[in-house]
């Protein structure tokens, strides 16, 4: 994994250090096969949910992984930022 990619990791952990898990149950979906690797989602994720791996079929050599999906809080920027549509966000309201 390039250096950018480990500093994209390293600034998603540091976000979610900052945060609890959310209250929510938001299931995330992501399509490997449509992930092309580019980091995005990860970027933007406000919670620090997702992380890149090594993917070496994918475009970039990395695929976005649901790293901590109880830290999600369905606020669908990783979908909406996806160029590929590879991640999709189903927001659920915790009952009980
Ligand atoms: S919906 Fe929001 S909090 Fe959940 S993985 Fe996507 S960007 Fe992160
Ligand atoms: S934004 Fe889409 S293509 Fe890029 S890493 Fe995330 S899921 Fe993969």
């Amino acid at each position: 994994m390039e250096k950018f990619e480990l500093d994209l990791n390293q600034e998603a952990l540091a976000r979610r250090k900052t945060k609890n898990p959310s209250d929510k149950k938001n299931q995330i979906s992501l399509m490997r096969v449509y992930c092309k690797g580019c980091g995005l989602c990860v970027d933007i994720c406000p919670t620090g949910t997702l992380q890149l791996e090594d993917n070496h079929e994918s475009k970039y050599g990395t695929s976005a992984r649901i790293d901590a999906p109880e830290y999600c809080i369905g606020c669908e920027m990783c979908e909406m930022r996806c160029p590929d549509f590879a991640i999709f966000v189903n927001y659920e309201e915790k009952t009980g």
